[in-house]
């Protein structure tokens, strides 16, 4: 299926999910473009057709309104030609914990961990039918760093990881290829959504190299795509300390150290 499978890309108006969209028409894919700015899916989606000969849909979409998320569930679950779903709509938020309203964090979980969970299971018992497709789900190195400071935003893309992780457990075995890709900082509108200067920022990754990084994970069927990172090893190393940690886990009686004496 997922040689030649539609591929459903939330966030594709702009930034990494338009620089997916541009790289999976170019791999003769069809796609089903997210995001609520229909005038901008639109001409992307003009541009698509004209440059790569596939068939592209517009699907006009806030995830954060039930309506609109229920929508796109529907269409994952009943289009049978979707065989790639690309979990990438997600916003950041400037300022510590103690800064945001109520309503902004309420609205970061909601897109970045409620609606791609949501799409995830909408599209996964069809996908584990099938014994094939893909689920890809943007995380971020900010969800390896509470020391960044960014402590909502950080932990809704540590969700992302660990969603991945789990859904690669439940789903492997069935044909299902999951996919987590933590970028760090890179060059899109993101910053400015979120009120931080551009400028203020070390240096950002091209999108281009971020999404073709992806890609050669993907292609490598890789649970964790980490394009930064140079040594692999790293990632490696901490998947196996977390491991050997389950391994010391003992249920039945608490650690001598956590003994109240006499
Ligand atoms: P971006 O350039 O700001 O694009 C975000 C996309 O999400 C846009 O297409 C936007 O389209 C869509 N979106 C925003 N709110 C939405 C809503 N309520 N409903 C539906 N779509 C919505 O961001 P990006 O940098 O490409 O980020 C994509 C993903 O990568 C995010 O999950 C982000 O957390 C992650 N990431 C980015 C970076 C980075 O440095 N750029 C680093 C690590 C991880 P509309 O405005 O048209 O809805």
């Amino acid at each position: 299926m997922t040689s030649a499978a539609t591929v459903l890309i939330t966030g594709a108006s702009t930034g990494i999910g338009a620089t997916y969209a541009q790289r999976f028409a170019q791999r003769g894919h069809d796609l089903v473009l997210v995001a609520r700015d229909q005038g901008r899916l639109d001409a992307l989606a003009q541009r698509l057709r004209q440059a790569h000969q596939v068939s592209v849909d517009v699907l006009p979409a806030d995830l954060t309104q039930a309506a609109d998320l229920a929508a796109v569930e529907a269409r994952l679950r009943d289009d049978a030609r979707i065989g790639i779903l690309i979990n990438n709509a997600g916003i950041a938020q400037s300022g510590g914990i103690g800064q945001q309203t109520a309503d902004s964090i309420e609205r970061l979980i909601a897109l970045n961990t409620t609606a791609p969970t949501r799409l995830a299971a909408a599209v996964a018992p069809r996908l584990a039918q099938a014994g094939a497709g893909a689920i890809v789900n943007l995380g971020s190195v900010v969800g390896l760093a509470p020391e960044f400071g960014m402590s909502v935003y950080g932990a809704t893309k540590a969700y992302m990881l660990f969603l991945s992780q789990g859904m690669n457990v439940e789903l492997g075995a069935k044909g299902v290829y999951v996919q987590a890709v933590l970028p760090a900082g890179t060059r899109t509108e993101i910053w400015e959504r979120a009120g931080i200067d551009i400028n203020s920022l070390p240096e950002l990754m091209d999108v281009e190299e971020l999404v073709d990084a992806a890609l050669v994970g993907f292609d490598r069927r890789e649970l964790v795509t980490i394009p930064p990172l140079r040594a692999a090893e790293r990632w490696t190393a901490l998947d196996g300390a977390r491991q050997a940690l389950l391994g010391d886990l003992h249920q039945a009686y608490a650690a001598e150290r956590y003994r109240q004496p006499g």
